[in-house]
């Protein structure tokens, strides 16, 4: 495909207007106007399949959670430091679906906003500075964030008080083991050099690593470690939170851990900027007694209009339950079609989160893998490659993909690799 001359003139101005840190997905980029369900739009009306974002995780433009939206818009957009109920009914509702030591929640707009309040309340409890991360982890753009985020690279990612591990892959040993003793070591490392842990921060399906779901349990003797070691447990679940799994409304539950804080965003308000962090009620005692947090527009009236809705359609519409249905008929379908495509290596999936390593000759192929989600964009069907090496294709679609979605994409995915690519 090629761009048309509207199409050129609007990335120029892009450039123009947006400067250069900006970066449009695909060789042909693609224009958007409208999206519903699992189906977006461009101004042709050409349907494109969405197997990629889980920010609209509810289907995008869901019908109820636009209407909360609006109705609330329409009333009033207060912000947290006055008395609304929005605010109050929200957070019962979203704490109700966690384990009953993790108390309370506090509002930010973004995940990056959640993880930087999360390293504050940490050095606060526990005295400490240091930080455990794996090593393609992505978990924000803050200054601080950032600098625990590997994926951005090593000008942006590391300091002193930073330890980069590998992350848990099954394929090399056992990974509870193996990620429990990369933990130790970090532990020993920053204490050989007079840095005193804070935290452990690992998101829970390891997206940007790769995707290493399994064996459910692996993370549990890691938390332990950290909290020896007198620093705490964060499981960053702006990605795989709230239901993607299949087997929980959040990816620790698969591993039988409670964490001291857990990070959310992304699907939290399916397109409104919401975020947040739910915690021990100790862990930011103190830190309540010294300061206070305000966040303009975290939980503002809208903000949790929208996300009440949000978690009212995971629960009512049952999305949990066909993330765990369809991502099983989504992993059965790729694993039959690895078996006739050399081209398909490994698959690792937990309900609607899948990685498919891309390979030749076995090995990862990072070019292989640019070039398939080149091929299944012109095929009008939205998708991207993650991990250390580029050779991940990371399928998570919106909660609503349908056995007939999933048939769609095999069909395509079949087609190009019998093209060949
Ligand atoms: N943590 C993880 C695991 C993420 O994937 C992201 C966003 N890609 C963030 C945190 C940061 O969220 P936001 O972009 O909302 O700041």
């Amino acid at each position: 495909g090629h761009l048309s001359p509207r199409e050129e003139a609007m990335v120029t101005r892009r450039q123009r207007l947006l400067g250069p840190a900006y970066r449009l997905f695909y060789e042909t980029p693609v224009h958007l106007v409208r999206g519903q369900g699992v189906w977006l739009y461009d101004p042709e009306g050409n349907a494109y399949l969405d197997t990629y974002n889980n920010v609209a995780s509810v289907g995008h433009c869901h019908p109820r959670v636009v209407a909360a939206m609006a109705d609330q818009a329409a009333r009033l957009a207060s912000h947290t430091r006055y008395l609304h109920d929005g605010v109050l009914d929200y957070a019962e509702r979203l704490l109700a679906h966690f384990p009953p030591e993790l108390g309370h929640v506090m509002f930010t707009c973004t995940g990056s906003e959640a993880n930087d309040l999360a390293l504050r309340l940490a050095r606060a409890a526990t005295g400490g500075t240091g930080i455990i991360v794996t090593e393609n982890a992505y978990h924000g753009v803050t200054a601080s964030v950032a600098e625990f985020s590997p994926s951005l690279g090593p000008a942006v990612a590391g300091g002193d008080h930073i330890r980069i591990i590998p992350a848990p892959d099954a394929r090399q040993g056992d990974p509870a083991a193996t990620f429990t003793a990369n933990v130790e070591a970090a532990i020993a490392d920053m204490t050989a050099h007079g840095i005193r842990p804070a935290v452990l921060i690992v998101d829970t399906i390891f997206s940007s690593d790769g995707v290493f779901a399994d064996p459910a349990g692996f993370l549990a003797p890691a938390a332990a470690a950290i909290r020896r070691a007198g620093g705490l447990f964060i499981a960053d679940e702006v990605q795989p939170g709230f239901g993607r799994t299949g087997a929980a409304m959040w990816g620790f539950q698969r591993h039988g851990v409670i964490p001291d804080m857990v990070s959310l965003g992304k699907p939290m308000g399916n397109g409104y900027p919401v975020a947040g962090l739910v915690l021990r009620p100790d862990v930011v005692a103190e830190f309540g007694a010294k300061a206070r947090y305000f966040n303009t527009f975290g939980g503002n009236a809208v903000a949790a209009a929208t996300a009440n809705a949000v978690l009212g359609v995971i629960e009512d519409e049952g999305l949990m339950q066909n993330a765990a249905r369809t991502g099983r008929l989504f992993h059965d379908g790729l694993e039959g079609l690895a078996a006739c495509h050399d081209a398909l290596g490994d698959i690792r999936s937990a309900g609607l989160f899948l990685g498919l390593d891309i390979v030749t000759g076995g090995q990862p192929d990072r070019d292989r893998a640019a070039r398939l989600v080149n091929r299944l964009r012109e095929e009008r069907i939205l998708i991207s490659a993650t991990g250390p090496k580029g050779h991940v294709l990371k399928i998570r679609p919106p909660l609503v993909f349908s056995a007939e979605n999933v048939d769609f994409f095999l069909d395509r995915l079949d087609r190009i690799l019998r093209a060949g690519v």
